[in-house]
């Protein structure tokens, strides 16, 4: 008997026909689950989405001419199942960002889990992943190949504070380049409850009482002006970059996970590079498989290919679903 539910992908996203969802789509559709509020997953204006309440928060908050368009169900509470055209759909954390949420689809006993970006190791500022027990698992591999490693959050914290300090105790200012949701508000947080004072980007300043809603403080962070920007430590965004360094002594870190290839020193410019990330590096995503007892496993944006091919190579049954659709860069404006 064919499992109870398919999937089918295309750039235009992924759409489970009998229960008429599309997951994360890029064009307007009846239904949609939303697993984040990054604009490449949750930009589209369906008639109906489906999401956490952070996630609903942040969309409305990047998209406000969407509320009176975009209806929506009552938000996902993480773990609390709610029927869906004859499924049952529950979210669980993804790790990734505030909000970000796997999705589990359950018909007849058979488990669709889709992970939208994900994050296994707990991140700065958001709830740890669950790993979930399921049939077939749709994952992403921003950073599927073993070239990625990156450093645990105890250890990133460390290392963008002693960057910090070590660059204000020279009369410099320190700036942490980041997009405008997630690692912004991670690096603004660490920086500000070890008692720097910060300014950030108004694009993420924007995000901060909904990260102060989920438990995180910013004790003194302000919005960034020409006015408020010495002897603090800054985070902006990338574009902002040569404007500060015309302005003065500014050294820049990169927190990513692009830091940790060979070339990111040459490649970013960097005074510091700290690779860490709100996705999954390799063996993270290795793990994140293996954990979900999954038989088939469908790959979806950045490495999926290669991933494929190295699940492939351990016995699993693994496809690169959706090749190539996807931006290669981690920016998520
Ligand atoms: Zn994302």
């Amino acid at each position: 008997m064919p499992p109870p539910l398919s999937i089918r992908f295309s750039p235009e996203g992924i759409y489970l026909p009998e229960i008429d969802l599309w997951l994360d789509p890029r064009r307007p559709v009846a239904h949609a689950w939303f697993s984040h509020a990054h604009s490449d997953h949750a930009s589209g204006r369906p008639t109906l989405v489906l999401a956490t309440e952070r996630t609903l928060e942040l969309y409305r908050l990047r998209w406000p001419e969407s509320t009176d368009v975009v209806q929506t169900l009552e938000p996902l509470r993480f773990g609390v199942p709610v029927e869906w055209k004859g499924a049952t759909l529950t979210a669980w954390p993804a790790g990734h960002i505030v909000g970000a949420a796997q999705l589990c689809i359950e018909a007849d006993g058979y488990r669709v889990v889709y992970t939208g970006d994900i994050k296994l190791n707990p991140p700065i500022c958001g709830i740890t992943t669950t790993v979930v027990q399921c049939n077939r698992l749709i994952v992403e591999s921003t950073f599927g190949l073993p070239i990625y490693h990156f450093l645990d959050q105890t250890e990133a914290r460390r290392r963008i504070l002693q960057f910090a300090q070590e660059t204000l105790a020279e009369s410099a200012t320190p700036v942490f380049l980041g997009y405008p949701l997630g690692r912004g508000q991670e690096i603004a947080h660490v920086l500000a409850t070890a008692g720097i004072p910060t300014s950030v980007h108004g694009a993420m300043h924007k995000f901060l009482p909904i990260y102060e809603a989920e438990g995180y403080a910013f004790p003194g962070v302000e919005a960034y002006s020409a006015k408020n920007g010495r002897e603090r430590a800054l985070v902006v965004v990338p574009g902002m970059r040569d404007y500060l360094e015309a302005r003065g002594d500014v050294r820049v870190a990169y927190v990513s996970g692009w830091a940790a290839l060979a070339n990111a020193r040459t490649r970013a410019n960097a005074h510091e590079l700290i690779p860490y990330s709100d996705h999954a590096d390799f063996s993270e995503l290795l793990d994140l498989v293996a954990g979900t007892g999954a038989e088939q496993v469908d790959i979806v944006h950045g490495y999926a290919e290669p991933l494929a091919r190295i699940l492939r190579d351990r016995g699993y049954n693994a496809q690169a679903a959706i090749a190539q659709m996807e931006r290669l860069e981690e920016g998520e404006a």
